[in-house]
């Protein structure tokens, strides 16, 4: 199968933040892969923007280092890298003051599209779209791209969305979620929309129960000091888990188009029904061999910040009342995994006579190994009577799509080739963060309230015994975390 590059007009990409972390670890070395991919036509060219005394000369030594380090295995021709690096430039700005604002004025071309990725902490997101209205960088075809944490609640969201708005229409601000990047997320909707069998069963009348899982072998490691203050339900589930929901549960959209997706994802959001205390079960994981426990960790013996959260969530709404949402999530956990199962309803009878415990599972791996799996009951090989076993109707996307499955863009690469190509299906809208933020606060507001203290679990484990408790008293177990 031919891989398909589809082109994109001249640009100049804007990072501000470009020798942080997130610049140096997957935005910059995913520009080199679609650089490789001969995605970045002639003209191309993206400055780096940050604090710091450097010039185009030593940020392009920055950036080789950056993907000599994070840029996977994917090879380029010989000379590759050196015809990509030209593209490079380098400004010492102040987000905050006048430095630098007028040298980039000067470097960024006003006849080719305008990106400016936000790549900085969200205190310096309004400075930033003040400073570049005021010095003419921007028009109406301009885009700005805004990294997470959108707001920590939902004033503090709203007073961003409020600064941005000032500034830009709506139209030009790309929120990422680079959970939305993902292969086989936008595969979610590919086999809910593209596929005749499945969007008739997808209700409550066929499905039992859907689980949304997105579990981590790491802990806090150095961002302790960030975490704690954000904990499990800020970081992962306000947007993370959000969104898979928004995606797995919404209506079909009357076309692919960016308005028409993120308007069915905010009426889910919308039915969302509110979470009982008891539905909740947060943890802390506790120290291993290897590794410090949550609260060594960031430094705070007291902390109550979960670094584990499970949930039972309800939508009320026709095509779901009655059927529950289990999502799960966390930290130092058994094995790396993120998953989405549905789960579908026993048969009503069974002309098999058989006690019969089987129902079809589909799940869909997000990562490692993407692809999707259906389980499907069929006889049991050999004579003596009809026996029914479970089997895995198993597509690896490797295995199915050959070079294509197993060679995937990565999520931030694909994001920003969206981003050039003026395309927001895959960004989250200001009311879509608005309406996330107004579900979770009052759920952290009750457990603040009244002092809630996380469950401990044990590095290495499923998570707290009483997540299983959660889904026990449904008569449901978890599926097993496995990579
Ligand atoms: P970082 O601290 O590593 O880098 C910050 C960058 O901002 C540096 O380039 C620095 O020079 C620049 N900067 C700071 N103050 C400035 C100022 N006043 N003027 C101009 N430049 C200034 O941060 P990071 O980890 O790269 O994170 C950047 C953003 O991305 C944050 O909003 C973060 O929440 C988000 N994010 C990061 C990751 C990650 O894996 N690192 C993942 C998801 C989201």
């Amino acid at each position: 199968m031919v891989s398909r590059v589809i082109p994109v007009d001249p640009f100049d990409l804007v990072i501000f933040g470009g020798t942080g972390d997130l610049a140096r670890r997957k935005i910059l070395p995913g520009l080199f892969r679609r650089f490789c991919a001969g995605q970045m036509p002639k003209g191309a060219r993206v400055i780096g923007a940050a604090r710091g005394d450097m010039d185009s000369a030593a940020y392009r030594d920055f950036v080789a280092d950056a993907i000599a380090e994070f840029g996977g295995e994917r090879s380029c021709e010989e000379g590759t890298l050196a015809g990509f690096l030209e593209r490079m430039e380098f400004v010492t700005i102040d987000a905050r003051g006048d430095k630098g604002w007028d040298e980039l004025a000067k470097l960024v071309r006003s006849d080719v599209v305008r990106a400016y990725y936000f790549s900085v902490g969200p205190s310096l997101f309004a400075d930033l779209a003040h400073r570049l209205n005021a010095h003419g960088l921007t028009d109406a075809d301009s885009r700005i791209v805004v990294e997470k944490p959108f707001g920590r609640d939902l004033p503090s969201a709203q007073a961003l969305n409020k600064d941005l708005a000032m500034h830009f229409d709506e139209s030009q601000i790309y929120r990422i979620d680079h959970y939305l990047g993902k292969e086989t997320v936008q595969n979610l909707m590919a086999v809910r929309f593209g596929n005749m069998l499945f969007e008739p069963l997808w209700n409550s009348q066929y499905v039992d129960h859907i689980q949304i899982t997105v579990a981590e072998t790491v802990g806090v490691g150095g961002r302790g000091e960030y975490y704690d203050k954000s904990g499990a339900m800020r970081d992962m589930v306000q947007n993370h888990l959000m969104q898979l929901l928004c995606l797995i549960a919404m209506e079909p959209p009357s076309k692919f188009d960016p308005d028409a997706v993120r308007d069915e994802k905010l009426k889910v959001i919308r039915a969302l029904d509110e979470v009982q205390p008891h539905h909740i079960v947060r943890g802390q994981y506790e120290a291993s061999d290897d590794e410090p426990g949550y609260r060594e960790a960031v430094g705070d013996p007291r902390s109550r910040t979960e670094s584990y959260i499970a949930m039972k969530v309800g939508i009320s709404n026709w095509r779901w009342a009655g059927t529950p949402f289990y999502l799960r999530t966390g930290k130092m956990l058994k094995a790396r995994s993120s998953e989405i199962t549905v789960v579908f309803k026993e048969l009503n009878h069974s002309i098999f006579g058989e006690q019969s415990d089987h129902r079809n599972v589909l799940s869909i791996r997000l990562q490692p190994n993407e692809g999707i799996t259906l389980g499907v009951t069929i006889k049991e090989p050999g004579p003596g009577g009809m026996r029914l076993v479970d089997v895995p109707l198993d597509m690896s996307f490797a295995d199915a799509l050959g070079e294509d499955g197993a060679d995937q863009t990565d999520a931030y690469e694909r994001l920003i080739m969206d981003v050039i190509r003026g395309n927001q299906t895959l960004f989250m809208r200001g009311d879509e963060v608005e309406a996330a933020w107004a579900w979770t606060d009052p759920i952290i507001n009750g457990w603040e309230g009244r002092g809630e203290v996380p469950k401990t679990y044990d590095a290495g484990s499923e998570g707290p015994v009483d997540a299983v408790q959660l889904l026990a008293r449904d008569t449901r177990v978890w599926r097993k975390v496995a990579p």
